[in-house]
C-alpha cells in the first residue's frame, strides 16, 4: 500500500473530529452541514430522538432563544465575524447536574456559519467553588482585625480534634485569650481607641503566633490566632511535640500581649487573662473545648488576671457549684438571708472605739453562716452585688442611727461599709448612697465607703464616681493597702481620706523587720499626704503594740473584738465606750473623724 499523504483538507477535517470542541457546520437558518463528534456529543442530550438536523431547532429549548437574534446579527457581518460570543447554554437536568454549553457563532462566507461548542461545565464549577470560598472566606473572617473568625476558630479546633483521635501521639492546645477590664478602655477613651486597640493585639498575637514563638514554629504549620468576638480570641495549636509546649506558648503570648500599647501617643495598660486547654478528653467537641478554655480563663481572671492558666476537670466542678450558688444567694437576698455584722474599730492610742466595719454574713438554709468570702466574687460576676451592696448599707446605717438612739454617747460613731468595684458601674451608685443617708437619717459625715487598691488612680472615669461620692459628705478609706495595683508613689493620686493597712502585713509585724519598714513607710507616706490610717487584722498584744509605736491611727482585728451581730456588738460598745470617757473624747476631737 503506497504511504498516503493528507491533503490540507484530510487534515482538517481530521483536525475538526479530534479537537475537544464541538464544531457545527450550518447554513444561516442553521441547516446542519458538518458536525464533528465533540458536537455530536455535547447536543446528542439536546435532540431525544436523534434529529441533529438544524442547530437552531435543537437549541431552541435552550434560553436564549437563538434563532431570530443569531440569524438578524449573523446576517449584518461580514465573513469572518464572529457573533454570539461565549454564550452560556444551561442544559436541562436530564443532560446531568450542572451542564452548561459556551457556545460560539462564526460567519465563515455569505451563507454558512460554523458554530463551536464548549463543555464549560468544569470551568463553572470551578468558578463556584471560588466564588464558595471566597463566601466562605468572608463569613470565616473577622471583619475588625481580618485574623479568622469564631467559625473558622470552631473549624480549626475540629479539625485538630479529628487528627489527635487518629493518632494519639498527637497534641494540640487550645489558648482562650480575654483582655481584663477591656469595659475600661471603651468607656475611657472611647469605642474607636477600643477597636484600634483590639487590632494592635490581633496583629501582636499573629506576629507570636506565627514567627516569633519557637515551639509555635517547630510544632508545625498549624497554628491559628483567631478572634471570637468582643475581646476575646483564641489560639490553636495544633501538632505540638509535647503539652508543655502550649505552657511555653501561653507564657510568651501573655508576656507578648501584656507589654504597655500606644495608641496615637498616648500609653495604655492592658493585661489579659488566659485559659488553656491541652489535648481535650477523647469525646470532646470543638464548642465543648471552647467552653472548657473559657473556664480556665475565668481562673485565671479570678486570680487578678495577666496570667494564664490551665484547664482542669475539677473547675467544671468549681464553676457548676458556682452557678448554684448563684441561684441560691439571689432567692438569699429577697428571702432575707443576709445579715450584717459590725467588727468594731479603735483608736490605737485610747483604746476607744470609734467606729464598725459592716460586713456582710449569709444565714443558709442548710450550710449554715457562710462567709463573704464565698459569695461577694460571684455576685460581683453575676450583677447581684449591686443588690447586696444596697442591703448592706441600708441596713447598717438604718442600724447605725438606732444605736445613737439607744446607746447614746456609747454608740459607734463612724461606720465603714465596703464598695466592690463593680457597684461603682451599677445604676447611679452616688444617688443610691445618697438615698441610703437620707432614707435613714444618718449624717454623711458618719460614713465611710471602703475601696480596694485595684480601684485604681489610672482609671478617669472611677475617679470621677469617687468623687461624686465624697461630695456627698461622707469619707472614703482605701481598703487592703499593699496586696493590690497601686504603690505608695501612686497613693497621693487616689481621692482617699484613709488608708487601711492589709493583714498580711500586721501578721508578719512582729517577726519581719521587712513587713515593718513597709508598715511604717505606708504610715509615713499616709500621714504625709494627710491621710489617715487604720492597721487591719490585728491579733496579739505584739501587734497593737508595734502599730501605736508606729503612730497608726486605728486598729482592728480578733485582739479587740471579731465581727458581731448587732445585739452583741451593741453590748460591746457598751462595755469598751465608757460614757464619761466618750464625753471627754467628744470635746477633745469628733469621735467620727478617723
Ligand atoms: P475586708 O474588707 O478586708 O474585711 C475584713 C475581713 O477580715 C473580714 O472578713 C474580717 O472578719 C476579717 N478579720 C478582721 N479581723 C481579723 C483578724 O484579726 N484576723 C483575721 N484572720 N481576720 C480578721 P470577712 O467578714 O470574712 O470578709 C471578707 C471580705 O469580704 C471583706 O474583706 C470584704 O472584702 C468582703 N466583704 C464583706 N462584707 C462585704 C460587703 O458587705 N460588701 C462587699 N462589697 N464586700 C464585703
Ligand atoms: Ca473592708
Ligand atoms: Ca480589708
Amino acid at each position: 500500500m503506497s504511504e498516503h499523504t493528507p491533503t490540507a483538507y484530510e487534515s482538517l477535517i481530521q483536525f475538526l473530529y479530534q479537537v475537544p470542541i464541538g464544531l457545527v457546520q450550518t447554513t444561516l437558518d442553521g441547516e446542519i452541514t458538518m458536525i464533528n463528534p465533540m458536537a455530536a456529543q455535547l447536543l446528542m442530550p439536546l435532540a431525544p430522538a436523534g434529529d441533529l438536523t438544524n442547530l437552531f431547532d435543537v437549541l431552541q429549548d435552550l434560553a436564549p432563544p437563538l434563532r431570530a437574534p443569531a440569524r438578524a446579527a449573523m446576517r449584518a457581518l461580514p465573513p469572518g465575524s464572529v457573533g454570539c460570543d461565549g454564550l452560556r447554554l444551561n442544559l436541562p437536568p436530564s443532560a446531568g447536574p450542572g451542564q452548561t454549553l459556551s457556545l460560539r457563532l462564526l460567519r465563515l462566507d455569505a451563507g454558512t456559519l460554523m458554530a463551536s461548542l464548549t463543555d464549560v461545565s468544569l470551568m463553572v464549577l470551578q468558578e463556584q467553588q471560588r466564588l464558595d470560598k471566597q463566601l466562605r472566606d468572608a463569613n470565616r473572617i473577622d471583619s475588625l482585625t481580618t485574623l479568622p473568625n469564631r467559625t473558622a476558630a470552631l473549624e480549626r479546633i475540629e479539625a485538630a480534634l479529628g487528627r489527635s483521635a487518629a493518632d494519639d501521639t498527637r497534641q494540640f492546645a487550645v489558648l482562650f485569650i480575654n483582655c481584663d477590664r477591656f469595659e475600661r478602655i471603651n468607656l475611657t477613651l472611647g469605642t474607636a481607641a477600643g477597636d484600634e486597640l483590639l487590632r494592635v493585639m490581633a496583629a501582636r498575637l499573629n506576629g507570636t503566633v506565627r514567627q516569633g514563638d519557637s515551639v509555635a514554629r517547630a510544632s508545625g504549620p498549624l497554628q491559628t490566632a483567631a478572634r471570637l468576638g468582643g475581646d476575646e480570641f483564641v489560639v490553636v495549636l495544633d501538632g505540638l511535640r509535647v503539652g508543655d509546649d502550649a505552657r511555653t506558648v501561653a507564657q510568651r503570648l501573655t508576656e507578648v500581649l501584656c507589654k504597655p500599647y500606644m495608641l496615637g501617643d498616648r500609653p495604655v495598660h492592658l493585661t489579659v487573662s488566659m485559659g488553656v486547654v491541652v489535648s481535650p478528653e477523647p469525646g470532646a467537641t470543638a464548642d465543648s473545648v471552647l467552653q472548657d478554655a473559657s473556664l480556665a480563663m475565668r481562673e485565671a481572671k479570678r486570680a487578678h488576671g495577666a496570667r494564664y492558666c490551665v484547664f482542669e476537670p475539677l473547675m467544671k466542678e468549681q464553676a457548676w457549684r458556682r452557678g448554684s450558688i448563684e441561684g441560691e444567694l439571689r432567692r438569699a437576698i429577697t428571702e432575707g438571708q443576709l445579715f450584717v455584722v459590725y467588727q468594731p474599730i479603735v483608736d490605737l492610742g485610747s483604746g476607744l472605739a470609734v467606729g464598725a466595719e459592716a460586713l456582710v454574713r449569709w444565714r443558709h438554709p442548710e450550710r449554715g453562716i457562710v462567709p463573704p468570702i464565698e459569695f461577694i466574687e460571684i455576685a460581683e460576676e453575676t450583677g447581684l452585688i449591686g443588690r447586696l451592696g444596697e442591703y448592706v448599707l441600708t441596713e447598717a446605717c438604718r442600724q447605725f442611727v438606732q444605736w445613737g438612739g439607744e446607746l447614746g454617747a456609747q454608740a459607734p460613731q463612724l461606720l465603714s461599709v465596703n464598695l466592690s468595684r463593680a457597684q461603682l458601674f451599677e445604676g447611679d451608685i452616688a444617688a443610691q448612697v445618697a438615698a441610703a443617708l437620707h432614707r435613714s437619717g444618718l449624717p454623711p459625715q458618719q460614713l465611710q465607703l471602703e475601696v480596694t487598691e485595684s480601684l485604681a488612680a489610672q482609671d478617669d472615669r472611677i475617679q470621677a464616681r469617687l468623687h461624686e461620692l465624697k461630695a456627698l459628705g461622707l469619707s472614703l478609706a482605701l481598703d487592703d493597702f499593699g496586696t493590690g495595683y497601686s504603690s505608695l508613689a501612686s497613693l497621693h493620686q487616689l481621692p482617699v481620706d484613709v488608708v487601711k493597712i492589709d493583714r498580711s502585713f500586721v501578721s508578719q509585724s512582729e517577726s519581719s523587720a521587712h513587713h515593718r519598714v513597709l508598715i511604717e513607710a505606708t504610715l509615713k507616706v499616709a500621714r504625709s499626704l494627710g491621710m489617715r490610717t487604720v492597721a487591719e487584722g490585728i491579733e496579739t498584744p505584739g501587734q497593737s503594740a508595734i502599730l501605736q509605736a508606729l503612730h497608726c491611727d486605728k486598729g482592728q482585728g480578733y485582739y479587740y473584738a471579731r465581727p458581731m451581730p448587732a445585739e452583741e456588738a451593741a453590748r460591746w460598745f457598751l462595755a469598751h465606750v465608757p460614757a464619761p470617757l466618750q464625753e471627754a473624747e467628744d470635746a477633745a476631737c469628733p469621735a467620727w473623724s478617723i
